[in-house]
């Protein structure tokens, strides 16, 4: 029971890394705050992870993209639910796999909206608690796609290598403080991360993990719980990880 008594938010936890992480943390008994803006979805992570053993969910429909409705949400919490712990900065999204000189810039601004702009606002919104109560740790959703681009997703590449460079400022701006910050950066992992890009296309989908033993949330997971159950002086900066068919976002092994 590593997170017993603590506040986790998780956002983007109606699906994929952002629930597997809700079960993982709901194991070690945290307090989980879950947002998403599918209210079915987020409803049966909540359930699931009651069954798991979290001390309690309490559940925000909620639209990063939205900074008053993400000001709004931590401003009217619960007093109960205030005080948060760890933030998992997950919500995010690619759509589209475009040359970026025909791509639709509907498809990038709802990246880039979501990546970068609801990151800045989740982070914005629960940072200056964390600092004010002297405890907290931020883990931020990066990607491999943000060390190196890879052909047809500049922009959802530039959006990860944004949350990169977010991320390290964070950890320079709360230098002096005990806030933690760390970004977990994963090569391909199957989730519903493929679907959502190729716009419910589940064959397309499929075609992106096909020969290959690909992460999932629940190793997404794993590396997260490692990284926020640290003992309060060690930092760990980044984790960067793939499966052992992937070197790097270029470079990927496929059985016939
Ligand atoms: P996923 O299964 O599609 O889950 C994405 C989650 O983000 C969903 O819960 C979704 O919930 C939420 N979300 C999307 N837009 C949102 C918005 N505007 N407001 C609130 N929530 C929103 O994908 P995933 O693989 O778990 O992705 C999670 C994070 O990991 C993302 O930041 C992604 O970029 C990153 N990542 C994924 C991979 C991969 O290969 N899968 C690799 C590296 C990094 P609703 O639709 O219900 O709002």
């Amino acid at each position: 029971m590593r997170l017993k008594g603590k506040i986790a938010f998780i956002t983007g936890a109606s699906a994929g890394i952002g629930a597997a992480t809700a079960m993982a943390f709901a194991q070690e008994g945290a307090r989980l705050l879950l947002a998403a803006r599918r209210a079915g979805k987020l409803a049966q992570t909540a359930s699931r992870a009651v069954d798991r053993g979290a001390a309690a969910v309490h559940s925000i429909s909620l639209d990063v993209r939205s900074r008053f409705a993400v000001q709004r949400a931590i401003d009217e919490l619960p007093p109960e639910w205030a005080e948060i712990d760890i933030l998992v900065n997950n919500a995010g999204l690619s759509r589209g796999m475009d040359k970026l000189y025909t791509g639709r810039i509907e498809d990038w601004e709802e990246m880039i909206d979501t990546n970068v702009k609801g990151l800045l606002y989740v982070a914005r919104a629960v940072v200056p608690g964390m600092v004010v109560r002297g405890r907290g740790h931020v883990v931020t959703l990066g990607s491999m796609a943000g060390e190196m681009v890879y052909p047809n997703g500049a922009v959802y590449c530039a959006s990860k290598a944004a949350a990169r460079t977010i991320n390290d400022g964070l950890r320079e701006d709360l230098l002096g403080t005990p806030v933690r910050v760390t970004s977990i950066d994963p090569g391909l992992v199957e989730t519903e991360f493929s679907q959502i890009r190729f716009h419910g296309d589940v064959e397309k989908a499929a075609k992106v993990y096909k020969g290959i033993k690909p992460l999932t949330g629940e190793d997404i997971a794993d590396a997260i719980l490692w990284a926020v159950t640290r003992p309060a002086h060690v930092n760990i900066a980044r984790v960067s990880l793939t499966s052992i068919h992937q070197a790097n976002t270029l470079l990927v092994h496929r059985e016939s």
